[in-house]
């Protein structure tokens, strides 16, 4: 029997102790309404500005606001649709990339079908990056908004954030969005240099909890809100302000960025790892590009074997994987980022996702190729 190993950071993470507790103390002390007049609401009101200013801190943010939101998903629709519709009168054309998460692609079909809006997709190579050329190439007169990931969940390609962000500034009309949900604390974004109007972050990829998460809003930037009513978090997200919630996000980022560098060292050395011994490995096909990648983010193929049936026969052995984002990956569909880069069926439909934590080391490689290596010869075996 094998070691258990849960190697499925990037749908998910462990949540740090400090952190459920910082959660349940912040729950249980600091209960009033943040809205409040008397002492219970202003305790509760400062709590909150102290987590948005450590956010800002930690993050190195000046000019923009934090609205705190129930995850990524809340951020990415309260960002594309909230853009858009404060554009709609100037513009009606957006640039996102092919590869974006369901939260970002959803809101823009959205955005087309209901309201008229028109998307252009930016395609990717085979390595999974857009070319700046192409995006200078789409911009148009009524183009309004882009949005662009920075990390991508599935294969790990960072995108050329800031690059874009320098074209962009030549366009004053133009917002730019950035789904940062993969690449906080993994991969350093300078948000305010990159020219970035709106990021989106989400706490359960970094030890937080899930529920928790943060639109970052440049200052002045206009969004129409989702979700309206009171005059909560400048009227861009109303209702109660999840206060243990929003504390809970800053303690976790507090947390992650702590000893970044070394860690970053750590997981960098473990993928590495990992890279070389699956491409040891016979017919095993790497989808995860050399360069300009995440660290945490492996992602390989064994044509002929579908995905499932390996990620059943690792988790057999107790280790946990994906295989797609764990978002689609109950659609049983070939991963749409791999047939965007164009890697063709049979591999798009046989990939395997590793996300690793910050206190993974190489020494989880081994194991898992323990496991992997016989698994793929019985498999390959049956299907003689
Ligand atoms: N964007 C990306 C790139 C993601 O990986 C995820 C989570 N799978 C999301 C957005 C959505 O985040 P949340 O789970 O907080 O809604």
């Amino acid at each position: 029997m094998y070691k258990r190993q849960y190697l499925d950071n990037s749908s998910t993470t462990k949540p740090y102790d400090e952190v459920l507790n910082v959660y349940e103390q912040t729950s249980s002390r600091y209960f009033g309404n943040p809205s409040s007049l008397h002492r219970y609401g202003a305790e509760t009101e400062q709590l909150l500005q102290a987590a948005k200013n450590q956010i800002k801190r930690s993050l190195g943010l000046k000019k923009y606001d934090i609205v705190f939101t129930s995850g990524a998903t809340e951020a990415n629709n309260a960002a594309l649709k909230g853009a858009a519709l404060s554009k709609i009168k100037t513009g009606k054309h957006i640039i996102a990339t092919s590869i974006e998460h369901p939260s970002v692609t959803e809101s823009l079909e959205q955005l087309k079908e209901l309201f008229g809006f028109d998307i252009t997709y930016l395609s990717v190579n085979e390595d999974g990056f857009v070319s700046i050329e192409d995006l200078k190439a789409a911009i148009r007169p009524d183009t309004v908004l882009v949005s662009m990931m920075h990390v991508n969940n599935e294969v790990g390609s960072v995108q050329p954030i800031e690059a874009a962000g320098e074209v962009l500034k030549e366009h004053s009309n133009i917002l730019f969005h950035v789904d940062y949900v993969q690449g906080i604390y993994k991969v350093p974004l300078a948000i305010e240099k990159a020219g970035i109007d709106l990021c989106s972050i989400s706490g359960h990829k970094f030890h937080g909890l899930k529920g928790t998460g943060a639109l970052i809003v440049k200052e002045g930037t206009r969004l129409i809100p989702l979700i309206t009513g009171g005059s909560q978090q400048k009227g861009i997200r109303a209702g109660t302000e999840h206060t243990a919630g929003a504390v809970s996000l800053a303690k976790a980022i507090n947390l992650a960025s702590a000893d970044f560098d070394t860690r970053l060292d750590t997981m960098t050395a473990a993928k590495e790892l990992f890279m070389k011994r699956l491409s040891e490995i016979e017919g095993v096909v790497i989808n995860t590009p050399q360069m300009n990648c995440a660290p945490h983010i492996i992602n390989f193929s064994v044509p002929g074997i579908k995905a499932e049936v390996l990620l059943h026969m690792l988790e057999e052995q107790d280790i946990f994987v994906s295989t797609t984002s764990a978002c689609s990956a109950k659609e049983h569909k070939p991963s749409k980022v791999l047939l965007e880069m164009g890697k063709g069926e049979q591999i798009a439909g046989s990939s395997i996702r590793i996300s690793l934590n910050y206190s993974q080391t190489s020494d989880v490689a081994e194991p898992f190729m323990n496991a992997l290596r016989p698994g793929i010869k019985k498999l390959r075996e049956m299907m003689r």
